[in-house]
């Protein structure tokens, strides 16, 4: 082949340096790879030929036959527009055109057939076609024979320029000629037998010039295949990898700390789910290698518990523990549980928080660096400079969601001395707790270096939370429940959304909330916490206490208790406006109640008016306590992007496959991906040349590992 795919842009036949920058710029095109890279986002089916008395009043895109009899400059309010009389033996239609008039007019050709594509509007009583594209029929007949029209995507600056849909599919065209196309095959031999795949040149031919909608099909799913196939391989490898190369501190030793409190001090017995996830972290933890696990658990399926065992088995073997949580409160909350569940032994323990004063901390420093202290729980504070341990052997991160990629392996280094120098360069045991159900399938892609356990079991006797959607007009009634509940002794929380953008207006209605409620359940019957973000830690801590001991029965409070508190006696969860939350925060409240032994309930409060995603949410919520379900929705209504925050969005980069609707060749690809690399971790067999070189090659040329950290 005597043209490199690698070959800048500007070279091919078609674009000039003007050309070459706009590409770049707009579409990030710089090589010929890129431009071959660039799959259409949908397709017309150009195989019909309307004519101009069977047009309907649809927006569809359609392709006429026909020729230009006249044309007329109309003048109008704001400029003018250029009017062509286009006409078949069946009719006649206008063609519009707002910009580029004279251009247009120098070069339309009166009564020679034209092949016009474009969408029609209805306008003074005849079809009419704004900025159509057009080809003359004879070089239509000529072209290249596209069945289906690939739409290429497109920017306004483009369009400005002249790089028209048309204009690409051109460039493509010049492409295909120039390489002949032909282009080297990138899937081994046996993927392609025994998946069916098209051929590498056969699949980009028909993506960009599909023959008919079979051939677009297969080539769509070959390219999508190939997409997630090179993602997974790349994961997985770097996962082996580091399962190779990062040894790990060994815990061989399950002794005295951990039987012990298994036989003596477990306040109840493990689920079946909790007791698989910790025997594949002692798996882990005896293999010689680094854990990096990914804890996933839905709302109050017991989590804590298997945090605890971990760092008995760290402490078992002579290491220290560290469990580092998003917030104040439940920094809190895990200090007093686990003192609580660690009552009977004498392990040493302590809190370190922003509000924890600077005398307290400095034994605390101390006995961190001397090793009298075995576990230190808290939150960001743990990562700051002056916090040194005597040898960290776990460090578990609660409620994942919350923390950047960056701290997760910020906490990594905490194992080095206080010269800074990494001790015997053997990182700390990595677990990693979300309540934040992701869906396996987002999982996979994102988190596939790291390995996966699932907690999907909830601790029995627990009910399943009923939950009721009520409009704001049936207050009263929603009243009248909670005065019944609180009557029976349980708990309430009534939450208000606080979202940045409108913080002081949400405020007010927090505090009207407050104030109305404050007037139906007066004291001294009713006593009644606010927990929001703008109270310092101290009168939030006060207030939460509170709440916690049973003094208040209703807590009013922002989105701040969304994560991880745990109040068993509270079996009302109340939410306001709760149209503006999104499902996996509409999740995360009601996850609050539901975890005692009485029947819990969720209210979701909304006004009338809601848009269709809003009742989407709501009749989710209402439907299901399955976190996976609704994440599942989640992602379905949000997208990937959305769901993981900023930090992740770069997965929306795919070229071709979208990891919603291609779950299932996701899941193809890893499959294949994982039985490749463990029969050949190096890829060193002949039969996995193509595969070999293509991967290099892609991470040579990261043209689509961008969005990979
Ligand atoms: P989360 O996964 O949301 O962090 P927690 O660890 O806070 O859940 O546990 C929720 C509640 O369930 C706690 O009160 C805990 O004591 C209780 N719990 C956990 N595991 C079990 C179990 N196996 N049997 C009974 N109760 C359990
Ligand atoms: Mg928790």
């Amino acid at each position: 082949m005597s043209v490199n795919l690698q070959t800048p842009i500007v070279y091919l036949k078609g674009v000039g340096p003007n050309r070459a920058e706009t590409l770049q710029s707009e579409l990030g095109i710089q090589t010929f790879q890129d431009l071959l890279n660039l799959f259409p986002n949908r397709y017309i089916d150009k195989t019909q030929y309307y004519k101009i008395g069977q047009l309907q009043r649809s927006n569809a895109d359609v392709q006429v036959v026909g020729k230009i009899i006249h044309i007329k400059t109309v003048e109008q309010k704001k400029g003018k527009r250029l009017v062509a009389s286009f006409v078949d033996e069946t009719g006649e239609m206008e063609l519009v055109w707002f910009r580029s008039q004279k251009w247009i007019r120098e070069n339309l050709k009166i009564n020679e057939p034209y092949v016009v594509f474009g969408k029609c509007n209805w306008f003074n009583g005849k079809f009419s076609m704004p900025h159509p594209e057009m080809e003359l029929l004879k070089d239509h007949q000529a072209g290249l024979k596209i069945a289906m029209q690939p739409i290429y995507p497109s920017t306004e600056k483009l369009g400005n320029k002249g790089i028209t849909n048309r204009v690409i599919s051109k460039l493509l065209q010049h492409l295909f000629l120039e390489t002949k196309g032909m282009f080297l095959e990138t899937l081994s031999p046996k993927l392609l037998h025994e998946l069916n795949l098209l051929p590498k040149n056969k699949a980009l031919f028909n993506i960009h010039f599909p023959k008919n909608q079979d051939l677009l099909a297969k080539a769509q799913f070959r390219l999508k295949f190939e997409e997630l196939f090179y993602i997974q391989l790349q994961l997985i490898s770097k996962k082996m990898s580091r399962k190779q190369k990062i040894k790990g501190l060994n815990f061989d030793q399950v002794g005295d700390l951990f039987n012990d409190f298994y036989q003596n001090h477990l306040p109840f017995e493990l689920t079946n789910a909790q007791k698989n996830v910790i025997k594949e972290i002692r798996a882990d933890l005896g293999s010689n290698a680094q854990m990096n696990r990914l804890l996933q658990g839905d709302v109050g399926s017991g989590k804590t518990i298997v945090a605890v065992m971990t760092m008995l088995l760290a402490i078992d073997n002579g290491f220290q523990a560290c469990l580092m949580a998003p917030t104040e409160i439940l920094a809190n909350q895990h200090y007093n549980g686990i003192k609580e569940l660690l009552k009977g032994t004498d392990i040493t323990c302590a809190l370190l928080t922003g509000s924890i004063k600077k005398s307290a901390r400095k034994p605390i420093h101390e006995q961190l660096e001397n090793g009298e202290l075995q576990i230190l729980i808290g939150t960001h504070a743990l990562l700051e400079d002056k916090v040194q341990f005597n040898n960290l052997g776990l460090a578990i991160v609660d409620e994942q969601h919350r923390f950047g990629v960056a701290q997760r392996s910020k906490l990594w280094h905490k194992g080095s001395t206080t010269t800074g120098e990494i001790r015997g360069a053997i990182p700390p045991h990595v677990l990693v707790m979300t309540a934040t159900p992701i869906p396996r399938t987002l999982a996979m892609s994102l988190y596939g270096d790291l390995d996966i356990s699932v907690i999907d079991e909830l601790p029995p006797g627990r009910k399943p939370i009923k939950t009721v959607h009520r409009f704001d007009s049936n207050r009263l009634k929603v009243f009248r429940f909670i005065r019944d509940e609180i009557k029976k002794g349980r708990q309430i929380y009534i939450v208000y959304p606080l979202i940045q953008e409108s913080e002081a207006l949400d405020y007010k209605d927090l505090m009207d909330g407050y104030e109305s409620i404050v007037r139906d359940f007066p004291l001294p019957d009713y006593q009644i916490s606010i927990v929001h973000g703008k109270m310092k830690p101290a009168d939030k801590d006060y207030e939460m206490e509170r709440f916690v001991k049973g003094e208040t029965q209703i807590m009013v409070a922002t989105t701040v208790i969304e994560v991880g508190v745990n109040v068993p006696n509270a079996s009302v969860m109340i939410i306001e406006s709760a149209e503006r939350f999104g499902l996996s925060q509409l999740h995360q409240l009601r996850g609050r109640v539901g975890r005692g032994a009485d029947q819990s309930f969720c209210i979701l409060m909304t006004g009338h008016k809601l848009s269709s995603e809003a009742k989407t949410r709501l009749e989710t919520m209402v439907k299901t306590n399955d976190g996976f379900e609704i994440a599942e929705v989640d992602l379905k209504l949000r997208g990937p992007g959305d769901l993981m925050g900023t930090q992740q969005s770069g997965i929306l980069n795919l070229k071709i496959a979208d990891i919603v609707k291609d779950n299932a060749i996701l899941k193809s690809a890893r499959y294949y991906a994982i039985q490749i690399l463990k029969d050949d971790p190096m890829l060193e067999k002949p039969e996995n040349r193509a595969i070999r070189h293509a991967y290099t090659q892609l991470l040579k040329h990261k043209n689509i590992w961008n969005y990979i950290s």
